[in-house]
């Protein structure tokens, strides 16, 4: 019999598990105690079950879906990028970004990605896999355990922008979402949560309609104010044209404390000229008390064709954005000596460096 890993289930299924086991409904209640609040890695913690019932979990189910393989830890500020080994050898990572007053949690979603970005290193041998919902939350469960479970350590955000593209991998990614913001689970806010996608108009559409999914925060990865530029650097804007994702995006309905995040990576002579700066802002016209804009100064990796503008030149794009009263952030990634910022992550080979890096102490 193959064993079930109970970090797939919403509460539901868990409790419809336990009923199926013979057991009492509020087991249900005390594993998800054990997994999402303590956040135990063996069924021998859990100390209130009697040990028949230990026994029978040991053997049908599995609660660990990751391995850690190895970690580096950011000398200029403190971020953590986590490899994990998935049960089939396949390897995703996370990042861990502790910040004033909260730390966040980047997690992936699949390993590889179809979506094709130019600009992106994750795409680059296309997509292996989607994850499973058990492989996404224990992103979560491990690196908590990994960082301490004092409150400071909490991990209170979670941004769903490592690898992959999460709507490609809509039902695991929407369980995850359950999983993390149920208070019997892991009882995160839901404005905490922010799914990042490459703008999958029939897929966003589905995610706003869709009752079980639960409201989180959206954003959107623009990266040009043009079609043409947009096409050039992300082929799905041929299907998806910047036209149609603007008009959707116009017209979801979007709650106070919801504003869509409008993503732009600047892109040295292709998308980071004060002119795309103006058509930015025009395209988000009088509709700016629905968007945030992040900007985000590409961050290369090796061979990458693309190079980063220079802090001048990204000043003054954020600032043509702030002359038309749109709020527009710069996103300096955090682990830039650990390649461990927006699309730096890949699948590894294991043979490579990164291993021999562990070296590193946890401190
Ligand atoms: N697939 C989703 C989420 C993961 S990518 C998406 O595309 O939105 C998260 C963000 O990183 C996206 O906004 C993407 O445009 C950006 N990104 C990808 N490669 C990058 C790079 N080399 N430098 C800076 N940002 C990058
Ligand atoms: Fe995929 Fe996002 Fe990278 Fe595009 S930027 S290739 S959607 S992970």
């Amino acid at each position: 019999m193959e064993k079930v890993n109970l970090k797939n289930f919403d509460f539901k299924e868990l409790e419809n598990w336990v009923k199926e086991q013979g057991w009492q409904k509020f087991r249900a209640k005390q594993l998800a105690k054990w997994l999402y609040n303590k956040k135990v890695s063996s069924f021998d913690e859990m100390t209130d079950l009697s040990k028949d019932i230990r026994n029978q979990l040991k053997e049908k189910a599995d609660i660990n879906a990751l391995e850690l393989i190895t970690f580096e830890k950011s000398k200029e500020d403190g971020s953590i990028k986590f490899l994990w080994r998935l049960h089939d050898g396949h390897t995703i990572e996370s990042v861990f970004i502790p910040e004033k007053g909260h730390n966040t949690l980047c997690i992936s979603t699949q390993v590889g990605c179809a979506v094709g970005c130019k600009f992106c290193f994750t795409t680059k041998d296309g997509l292996i896999r989607n994850l499973t919902t058990a492989e996404i939350v224990d992103q979560y469960i491990q690196s908590q355990r990994f960082v301490g479970l004092e409150p400071e350590k909490r991990i209170s955000n979670i941004v769903y922008m490592g690898m992959g593209e999460p709507l490609a991998n809509y039902e695991n990614v929407k369980k995850s979402v359950r999983i993390f913001t149920d208070d019997k689970m892991a009882g995160l806010s839901n404005r905490k949560i922010t799914i990042s996608s490459s703008g999958i108009i029939h897929q966003i559409l589905k995610m706003y309609e869709d009752k079980e999914f639960p409201q989180v925060r959206l954003a959107v990865s623009l990266n040009a104010a043009d079609q043409k530029t947009r096409e050039k650097i992300m082929p799905i804007s041929e299907t998806n044209t910047l036209e149609d994702l603007m008009k959707t995006l116009n017209k979801l309905p979007v709650k106070t404390g919801y504003r869509i995040m409008l993503e732009y990576v600047l892109i040295k002579d292709v998308n980071d000229s004060p002119k795309d700066a103006h058509k930015l802002a025009r395209l988000i016209g009088k509709n700016k008390k629905r968007y945030k804009v992040n900007l985000i100064p590409f961050n290369p990796y090796p061979g990458s064709p693309y190079q980063r503008p220079d802090k001048e030149r990204v000043d003054q794009f954020h600032k043509i954005l702030w002359q038309y009263n749109i709020g527009a952030f710069v996103r300096w990634s955090k682990g830039q000596d650990i390649s461990a910022a927006c699309g730096q992550l890949r699948k590894k080979d294991l043979e490579t460096s990164f291993i021999t890096k562990a070296s590193l102490n946890k401190n």
